[in-house]
């Protein structure tokens, strides 16, 4: 489903988030990739939603080489992927309903298929009965909920959610991630960006560890562990 060979990344400035990335990521699979903050986990992410090509290296992302999509491609492939961020990015003045419905509108669909899918979406997140509150009216875990509807309402391959929990306390982000773990289990490929540890030693999926742009481990059902170098 995605597969990175050789990447490398540079920011303009210099940096280099990433240095010869090679990963996997079979379909269906759930994957967390973990880390200390500044490691490259965002920007691995940027380059499979297509916010940045690789200096060097492929990205393949459901059969296609998108390390160099043409702008006009790209919404294309947006389309199969979903993504979720820490701080939810929720339309502050929409109801949860509008700001579901906001992301299937931007893709020219109907009302009357709006109307059948979001009942079934709210459901999944278990928010049937805050339809028409606003962001500002919900806990932190239910906004994560409702940017979780918006990115999977269309029904994506790939689910990408970068430190969806960093604003949470722990008892909402194990409810945040039962919810991605869920949703995989419907068929969708997860990869979870995070550095809390609590979260991953509670799910025991794939962990692909990075540090300082490059992969260190990867392991099946693994565990949270901080890498030292020698
Ligand atoms: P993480 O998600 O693990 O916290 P990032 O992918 O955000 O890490 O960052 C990886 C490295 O790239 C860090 O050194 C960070 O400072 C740098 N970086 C991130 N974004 C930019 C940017 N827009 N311009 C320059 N450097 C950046």
């Amino acid at each position: 489903m995605i597969q990175l060979h050789n990447v490398f990344f540079v920011y303009p400035n210099g940096t280099e988030a990433l240095h010869n990335i090679n990963l996997r990521v079979e379909k269906g699979e759930f994957v967390f990739l973990v880390g200390p903050t500044g490691t490259g986990k965002s920007t691995l992410l940027k380059l499979i939603y297509c916010a940045e090509h690789p200096t060097k290296g492929r990205v393949i992302v459901a059969g296609r080489d998108i390390s160099r999509l043409s702008p006009r491609e790209i919404p294309l492939l947006r389309r199969r992927l979903g993504v979720v961020f820490q701080d939810f990015r929720l339309l502050p003045s929409r109801t949860v309903w509008e700001n579901i419905a906001f992301a299937l509108k931007a893709i020219g669909m109907g009302r009357k298929e709006i109307c059948r899918k979001l009942p079934e979406v709210l459901e999944i997140v278990g928010l049937t009965d805050k339809a028409d509150v606003y962001p500002a009216q919900l806990s932190g875990g239910e906004q994560q909920r409702v940017a979780i509807a918006r990115a999977i309402v269309n029904n994506p391959l790939i689910l990408l959610a970068d430190e969806p929990t960093g604003n949470l306390d722990p008892e909402s982000s194990l409810e945040i991630v039962n919810l991605l773990v869920r949703i995989n289990l419907m068929g969708t490929t997860v990869i979870t960006a995070t550095h809390d540890k609590y979260i991953v030693d509670n799910t025991r999926k794939r962990v692909v560890t990075l540090y300082r742009g490059r992969i260190v481990s990867d392991k099946e059902k693994g565990v949270y562990e901080h890498y030292a170098p020698e």
